[in-house]
């Protein structure tokens, strides 16, 4: 590639919203076969509303809701805030937490009151060595709706499931569908639920879902992608995207996302809107054609 071409063409994109880092990074995403994607904040808004709570006979959902909001309210994951958000929208007096840890991947453990309080996935009471079946029924329902079942144990107890949604971000069916046009495949990358990632995929014609997969665990499955042979980009915006963006063979960051997701991407989408990822694949094809 002409360093000329290169310089229009990184020109073009940032009237488009789309910073590339390197010309490397321009030469690089025409390359591409497949394109993965984070879930939450990335074909999500990252901003979760509570929509269920079912509390077991021995507990009472507002104490349940209390307690688990007290529980997050030191959280910094999204859920966290859809959790404390919905407590004081029903007018209850949110404690605060004495001990808080989060165990990434899996949720937190707090004491709250004396109580002991423990709040996550499912394969996080199973940790605990607590049945989540008695919900079974309820969590295949709202994994199929899209929401993300979560648990509540108090007093070392299975107290509740409690579910979250996550609107699915205007413009992410189109980009899909655009992507699809330019003849690439795409893949869901989420530490969430199986049957909610699969419910999202499938409401946005999404074609790969590597789910439940553990902090740490998506440049792992960047890696996977790439041994099929197929040259991957990687879109996310959160702190434990950063790996599997330096993994891919590109890294598209949100530039709304955290610091270090931006620092580690090749390019920047400026907006949240993946619409952006693929006007950056139609500009790096248009600039290699040029130079060819
Ligand atoms: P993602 O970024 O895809 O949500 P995480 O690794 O942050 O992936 O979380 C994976 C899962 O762990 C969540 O879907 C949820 O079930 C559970 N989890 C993590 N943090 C919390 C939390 N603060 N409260 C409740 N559940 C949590
Ligand atoms: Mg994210």
């Amino acid at each position: 590639a002409t360093p000329t071409s290169i310089m229009v063409g990184t020109g073009k994109a940032a009237e488009l919203g789309v910073l590339f880092r390197s010309g490397a990074a321009l030469e690089g995403l025409q390359g591409v076969q497949v394109v993965a994607l984070d879930k939450t904040g990335t074909l999500t808004k990252g901003r979760p509303e509570l929509t269920d709570l079912h509390a077991t006979d021995a507990f009472d959902p507002d104490t349940v809701l209390r307690l688990v909001a007290a529980a997050e309210a030191s959280s910094e994951h999204p859920i966290a805030r859809a959790i404390v958000d919905a407590a004081h929208a029903r007018g209850l007096a949110v404690p605060a937490a004495e001990q808080f840890e989060a165990v990434p991947g899996f949720g937190l453990e707090a004491r709250v009151q004396g109580r002991p309080v423990q709040v996550g996935a499912d394969r996080y009471m199973r940790r605990l060595g607590l049945n989540p079946d008695a919900f079974r029924a309820d969590a295949e329902r709202l994994g199929d709706e899209g929401r993300t079942p979560l648990y509540a144990a108090i007093d070392g107890q299975l107290a509740a499931i409690i579910a979250v949604a996550d609107p699915i971000k205007d413009g992410s069916a189109d980009a899909v569908r655009a992507l699809h046009a330019q003849g690439l495949q795409v893949a869901m990358i989420t530490g969430d639920h199986a049957r909610t990632a699969n419910a999202i995929a499938r409401q946005l014609g999404i074609d790969t879902v590597l789910a439940e997969v553990l902090p740490g665990g998506k440049s792992d499955a960047v890696r996977d992608l790439q041994a099929r042979g197929q040259r991957v980009a990687f879109v996310g915006d959160g702190i434990n995207d950063a790996p599997a963006l330096a993994q891919a063979d590109v890294g598209l960051a949100i530039g709304t996302g955290t610091d270090v997701a931006v620092e580690t991407a090749d390019v920047i989408l400026m907006s949240g809107d993946l619409r952006g990822v693929p006007n950056a694949v139609a500009l790096s094809r248009a600039t290699l054609r040029n130079i060819r």
